[in-house]
């Protein structure tokens, strides 16, 4: 479902547990976010009502998951969780709900991946906490409104952009999670190696912070990584060396773009003399998901600058031929 999660092992999905932060305070970065999450949280729970509808969204791996559990935490509430592709019919929807107690939270990942009929089933459970089910099928078919307990809808989405007005308005907190920054990925390196019981330098940290796409996931995933390579090749600790040995065997580059991100930019270059080429194209081209593409790496591709989105199709920038070391047909990019 989301292309980045489902690569991931159960085990490696324990070990995402265990290092996920459970309190606002355990969470790095998003500043903005958190403190406005933090006083809407405070303001609810003295009126004792349920927290408003939340909309997170951003690239897979920045903390959306995290913080809808962080929430449910400080609001002192249960938590159920579903995705999109996954309700397939209102009754399937119909079924959480009327199990949510008061205040509760439901999260729906790949929120924009509901269906129609999914999505306006939510309008009135969002709007009025009211649904309507069927009773009996045939002739005696009829549909009664039944109360729902006040509830917040968590969604989150990696394309903000495929969600229709009608259910982004119905969300009344909504909240952009950006890419970190090498400092920021500093921290959870080294909270995470604490929690891993896995000796690690500040340096070393460093080290995997700024080769992880500014994605906690990924940092997190590359930390477990390098600790077996320090394990092996090394004396058990993490160091910026090991560090180094170990991202250049994952094939993750001096500037932690990955295999992929790379191959991405060199067939723009090669197959297609830079661009501007569509995205379908490229996703033949690399033999990769085009939503993977346009969710996972293109993002990270173009806030690093090192490609662009024009409305003739995807184009590199000289920044990319110099990091690939090509030089540009025409140009003296080296
Ligand atoms: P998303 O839902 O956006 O795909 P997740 O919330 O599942 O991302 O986060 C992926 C992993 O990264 C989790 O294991 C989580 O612990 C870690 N993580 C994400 N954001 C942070 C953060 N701000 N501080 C510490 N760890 C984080």
């Amino acid at each position: 479902l989301n292309p980045e999660r489902e690569r991931l092992s159960a085990t490696e999905r324990d070990i995402e547990k265990v290092l996920r932060p459970q309190a606002f305070e355990d969470f790095t970065g998003q500043d903005k976010i958190l403190a406005n999450l933090r006083i809407f949280v405070q303001a609810a729970r003295l009126r004792g009502e349920a927290l408003d509808h939340v909309l997170l969204h951003g690239p897979p791996g920045l903390g959306k998951t995290t913080l809808s559990h962080i929430i449910a935490n400080e609001m002192g509430v249960g938590i159920k969780i579903t995705s999109g592709p996954v309700l397939d019919k209102p009754g399937d929807l119909a079924g959480l709900l009327t199990n949510l107690e008061a205040g509760d939270i439901l999260f729906i990942d790949e929120i924009h991946r509901l269906s129609p009929l999914v999505e306006e089933y939510l309008y009135s459970a969002m709007e009025d906490f009211k649904i309507d089910i069927m009773l009996e099928s045939g002739p005696n078919a009829r549909s009664v409104q039944i109360s729902l307990n006040p509830f917040t809808l968590v969604g989150a989405t990696t394309r903000s952009g495929l969600l229709t007005a009608p259910l982004r308005a119905r969300f009344g907190i909504n909240s952009r999670l950006e890419y970190y920054d090498a400092k920021l990925l500093t921290t959870i390196v080294l909270r995470s190696a604490d929690i891993l019981k896995t000796p690690i330098t500040d340096e070393g940290a460093f080290e995997i912070a700024r080769r992880s796409r500014g994605t906690p996931r990924i940092a997190n995933a590359l930390l477990r990584r390098t600790r077996d390579f320090a394990q092996i090749k090394g004396n058990g600790s993490i160091d910026t060396p090991i560090a180094q040995y170990a991202l250049n065997a994952l094939n993750v580059d001096e500037h932690g773009l990955d295999e992929m991100d790379n191959k991405i930019l060199l067939t723009i270059i090669e197959k297609f003399k830079g661009g501007p080429v569509g995205l379908k194209t490229i996703a033949t081209a690399v033999g990769e998901d085009e939503g993977t593409i346009e969710e996972v790496y293109e993002p990270f591709l173009i806030q690093e600058g090192y490609l662009m989105r024009t409305s003739r199709g995807r184009e590199v920038t000289e920044f990319a031929y110099k990091h690939l070391g090509v030089i540009k047909p025409g140009g003296n990019a080296t």
